[in-house]
């Protein structure tokens, strides 16, 4: 996987790499699919939802900018999967789902790989977690319409944000990054992720 879909298409930040070479895919997907974990693409894991393509989740990571001793807010737990792979990489973080059945498994895949400091929140994640804010780095891991204001604010300045960014049906990975001027953009890569619902997503469903 990782040399496959990661390095052969350009992702070549070495502590990403290695992060995603320790983290164990196959625990984080329901056991049915167990023998499809390292394939090139997104797997479903109940409830309408997937766990994102190596690739997605290894351009996320690079995109954080991560060194090791940040903290970090991670929107859509769904499987837990990029959670672990964040926890490789920065000392601190924090990950929320809206969807009860999720967190209790996404809880039990971090346990069982050991993986246990994340804490994992259930509620709507497009508000952010202000009592735990300022965040060195926000991952989301659903679709927005646009950067959701409250995880913006919740950044550090200097803090980078990345989101998939546009319409339910297709969105382009974007990385925001907090400056004394307001954000400073960059978009990356076209992607497809669930949509990000509530109140800085695209509302109720
Ligand atoms: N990072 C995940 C991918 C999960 S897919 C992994 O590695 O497996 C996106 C997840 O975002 C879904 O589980 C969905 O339920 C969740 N989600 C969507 N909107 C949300 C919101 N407002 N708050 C929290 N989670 C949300």
């Amino acid at each position: 996987m990782v040399d496959r879909q990661l390095r052969r298409r350009g992702i070549s930040d070495e502590r990403v790499l290695e992060a995603m070479s320790r983290v164990p895919r196959e625990l984080f997907v329901p056991e049915s699919m167990r023998e499809l974990s390292y394939d090139d693409g997104a797997l479903p894991i109940g409830f309408g939802q997937t766990i994102s393509q190596p690739y997605i989740v290894g351009a996320i990571a690079t995109l954080l900018e991560l060194s090791g001793d940040e903290r970090v807010l991670d929107v859509g737990t769904g499987s837990g999967y990029q959670a672990a792979v964040l926890a490789e990489l920065a000392s601190d973080v924090v990950t929320v789902e809206r969807v009860p059945e999720l967190v209790d498994c996404a809880r039990a895949a971090l346990a069982h790989t050991g993986y246990d400091r994340v804490e994992v929140r259930l509620g709507d994640g497009s508000l952010g977690v202000s009592e735990r804010a300022p965040f060195d780095a926000v991952a989301v891991a659903a679709a927005a319409p646009s950067v959701p204001g409250a995880l913006y604010e919740q950044l550090a300045e200097g803090g980078r944000l990345v989101v998939p960014r546009g319409s339910r049906l297709g969105q382009e990975l974007v990385q925001v990054v907090k400056t004394e001027d307001g954000p400073v953009e960059r978009a990356s890569v076209p992607c497809r992720f669930v949509p990000l619902v509530g109140a800085g997503g695209f509302g109720r469903e």
